[in-house]
């Protein structure tokens, strides 16, 4: 099972229990992980964790709001700090390139691994081994993206059991077979690997948003097994708000995901107002009103499996 960590759950300031945006997802029997955002103090909220640094291969940033970036300059000096060689690849919207090179020659930052910048782009493709993403443009007052994360289905299991009693030497005959491919046995028979290969698993899909106002942009990739996404107010706070900001609530995200074959919905990306007043609930309530899937807040340092 692949682990999701949150790290930052909070929508532009920290507050006490919850620090801004970042997400960390380690791949299944891999020490190697992903971050997606990385707010100011991620690298504190790391170190709280099981996760190391040094072991971190990739960054994904969805916008270069503040909440979702500033941390990523102290993140990077600290890797270097751990001798760390291997490379670095970040991901994110065109200007992370002007903002990281301005920020790391001013401050002298050298550092010892490679550093690969990728600016991405609405409907950027990026294919890595056992799973894909998919980059998805949002509506944010600056350029924001989601990523739709794809798993690879896996391969049914293999009965080496039956293999065996049908006289099939183990060895390469055997790795055929698992492919789905059919062999010749010295006797002349034929064995189809079908017969002793089960029915494929299913890859997960899951969608960790951006900030967006309009969730319904992920449907051309739906349906999910798993979302996480903004739902910074109310629909009742938000309209009560005297100036509007491109956010989504959780009565809109939560049709939304109804409406788009959502499993599991997570809201994320919580405005400091329902922590501070102890009215995360509200929250739950309207989601659960308007989605019959599992729903959940996220806080700080909550785990998942995928
Ligand atoms: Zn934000
Ligand atoms: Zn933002």
């Amino acid at each position: 099972m692949h682990t999701i960590t949150f790290l930052g759950t909070s929508a532009g300031v920290p507050t006490r229990t919850r620090n801004v945006s970042a997400l960390a997802l380690q791949l299944e029997n891999s020490k190697e992980w992903m971050l997606f955002d990385c707010g100011e103090g991620t690298q504190h909220r790391i170190m709280n964790t099981s996760l190391s640094a040094y072991h971190l291969s990739r960054i994904f940033i969805t916008h270069l709001h503040g909440d979702h970036v500033y941390g990523l300059c102290g993140l990077l000096a600290s890797k270097g700090m751990q001798r760390c060689e291997s490379a670095l690849e970040i991901y994110g919207p065109p200007g992370l390139r002007e903002l990281l090179e301005n920020v790391m020659h001013l401050s002298q930052l050298n550092l010892p691994f490679d550093l690969k910048i990728f600016e991405i782009s609405e409907g950027t493709l990026l294919r890595y081994e056992g799973f894909k993403i998919d980059v998805v443009a949002l509506s944010h007052s600056i350029v924001s993206f989601g990523f739709v994360i794809s798993f690879d289905d896996r391969p049914g299991h293999f009965d080496a059991e039956k293999a065996r009693s049908l006289g099939i030497p183990e060895g390469p005959l055997f790795a055929r077979l698992k492919r789905g491919e059919s062999i010749t046995l010295p006797d002349g028979s034929t064995i189809e690997g079908s017969t002793l290969v089960g029915p494929p698993t299913r890859g997960k899909r899951i969608v960790i948003g951006g900030d967006n106002d309009a969730p319904l942009l992920f449907a051309p990739y739906a349906p999910f097994d798993l979302m996480i996404h903004e739902a910074t107010y109310t629909q009742a706070d938000f309209d009560r708000l005297p100036r509007k900001f491109l956010h989504t609530t959780a009565k809109q995200l939560s049709l939304a995901a109804e409406q788009m074959g959502v499993d599991h919905l997570i809201l994320n990306h919580i405005s400091p107002r329902y922590d501070k007043n102890d009215r995360i609930s509200e929250l739950l309530d309207e989601a659960k009103r308007y989605f019959s899937g599992k729903v959940d807040i996220a806080y700080d340092f909550m785990q998942i499996g995928v």
